[in-house]
């Protein structure tokens, strides 16, 4: 089975690889079924081949822009749509460029099919030609204005951060965030006023989604430093990374930036051999929600245990996490193991993962 989001080959077309996840038909399949009262299956069958016709057209424009910007695009359709990625970065013109290029591709088509009506005259009212003609405007025309909405990840938005970044730097990136936050809340008021559930929980989920993105940004001074800490961590100096990751635990940094600065904290401590440090490190983390039953950290409070002599009950934490996928710095872990005489009792505890992992770090080890 295809993993999710990867997709099925549909082969190229010309230098363009296509991909095709069985997603788009779920979803074209649904709107389709809903989209008018008491549907038959010949009516959502044209829907969902028109509107994937026109979605491909789309995607097409996209990537017909990357080429000319001497890129190697490749085209995935899933959900709701699709997307035309290319490797490597491109300045915010050329990248206006290639947002704008998918919706006007779609409104090209969406003339043609107009043109067509209107020079052959209009099929009959109740064909399925019919259907497919009044679908493929709808589509054309619609997912492109659609995707010409500000907001981040649409095309609109998209074209808008590229053009602020173009006009003001790194810094336009931002800004497109908020006009982004904006609009899909507005789009999700309109939404609900009209009873439009979908477009609603779309202008909710953008909002939410944009949110996020600012809020990272805010904090990429501390995420910078944070890997500055992480860095030093596995350098030669371990017991460096405390200098780094303490005053994080005193800014206002999210929990989740501080957690990993707490637990960092405690391996450069573990490493500086204090293991009072270490224990007081441990109770600086964040406090977890009920529903977080995340694996991390399990190897730092075991490693802790174990320089407090603990023994035994700390090589079965270990062995869990390490089995779970965690792993830790090797130049302080290993030591640690060593002087508690416990390796051989681990190694016989470990599943094949947990004993690849280990022997990984081993490799690592300067
Ligand atoms: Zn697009």
């Amino acid at each position: 089975m295809a993993a999710l989001g990867q997709g099925i080959s549909l082969g190229r077309l010309g230098p363009v690889p296509i991909r095709l996840d069985p997603s788009l038909f779920v979803v074209l399949g649904l709107i389709g079924y809903l989209q008018k009262p008491n549907p038959t299956v010949d009516d959502i069958l044209v829907w969902v081949f028109v509107a994937a016709f026109c979605i491909l057209i789309h995607e097409l424009g996209h990537a017909m822009a990357f080429l000319a910007f001497g890129r190697k695009p490749s085209v995935l359709l899933y959900g709701f749509g699709g997307v035309t990625s290319a490797e490597g970065g491109m300045g915010p013109w050329a990248s206006l460029t290639t947002s704008l290029a998918g919706p006007f591709a779609g409104f090209g088509l969406g003339g043609l099919i107009l043109l067509a009506g209107l020079t052959v005259g209009r099929p009959g009212a109740d064909s399925l030609v019919s259907a497919a003609y009044l679908y493929g405007l709808w589509a054309c025309f619609g997912f492109g204005v659609l995707n010409l909405l500000p907001i981040l990840p649409l095309d609109g938005g998209a074209a808008v951060s590229a053009f602020l970044r173009g006009v003001r730097g790194p810094a336009g990136e931002q800004l497109a965030r908020y006009i982004s936050i904006a609009f899909a809340l507005l789009l999700a008021l309109v939404a609900l006023r009209f009873g439009q559930i979908f477009a609603t929980l779309f202008g909710a989920m953008f909002a939410a989604q944009n949110y996020q993105e600012v809020k990272r940004y805010r904090e990429r001074p501390q995420r910078e430093q944070l890997q500055a800490a992480y860095d030093a961590l596995y350098g030669p100096r371990p017991a460096d990374a405390a200098g780094a990751a303490r005053p994080l635990l005193a800014t206002k940094a999210s929990a989740d930036l501080k957690e990993v600065a707490a637990e960092v904290l405690v391996w450069a401590e573990l490493a500086r051999g204090d293991g009072a440090g270490a224990r007081a490190a441990l109770g600086q983390r964040p406090g977890r929600h009920p529903t977080d039953h995340r694996p991390v950290g399990r190897l730092a409070e075991a490693a802790v245990a174990l320089a407090e002599g603990a023994g035994a009950p700390a090589v079965a934490v270990l062995a869990a996490s390490l089995d779970a996928g965690e792993h830790g710095p090797p130049d302080v872990l290993f030591p640690l193991l060593e002087r508690a005489g416990v390796l051989p009792d681990l190694w016989n505890r470990l599943g094949p993962d947990g004993r690849a992992s280990l022997q990984r770090m081993h490799a690592a080890r300067r």
